[in-house]
């Protein structure tokens, strides 16, 4: 299972009630049958990352195109009316994953941002098994 206490399900399972195609949990899904564990939603890690893999200290991000200005995507054009408010708090989003970007970073972490629109590419298997090396870490025994 996905290491989660039986509080963090319930929440994980309330959150994602009703919409069980968000891209969170295609990723999730995807990922675990891939073979790896992770967690969800630590605490303490910047910017509660969608997937955490404690052992490898890595993490990814499943980030929505729109809340996170995902650059020249067209699931990114901001609204035409109320202009004011949505680049005011458009930007604060971006201003905000920079400065989780940089915590990560200053701890220790490495990070991975899978954006919506991508969530269905083919090669997105490659791309996470690139970034988070083999599933299973065999100990060496001699
Ligand atoms: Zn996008």
């Amino acid at each position: 299972m996905d290491n989660l206490t039986k509080e963090q399900r319930s929440a994980c399972m309330a959150r994602i009630r009703g919409n069980d195609t968000s891209p969170e949990l295609v990723i999730r899904r995807l990922v675990h049958s891939m073979g790896y564990r992770y967690r969800v939603s630590t605490r303490g890690i910047p910017g509660r990352p969608d997937l955490v893999f404690l052992r490898r200290k890595k993490v990814i991000f499943v980030h929505g195109c729109f809340w996170h200005q995902h650059e020249g995507c067209n699931r990114a054009s901001q609204p035409k009316s109320n202009t004011g408010y949505w680049s005011l708090k458009l930007e604060r989003n971006l201003e905000r994953d920079r400065k989780v970007q940089l915590e990560l970073e200053a701890l220790g972490w490495q990070s991975m941002v899978i954006w919506e629109c991508e969530v269905k590419y083919e090669d997105r298997a490659d791309r996470i098994r690139a970034f988070l090396g083999q599933p299973k870490e065999r100990p060496i025994r001699i």
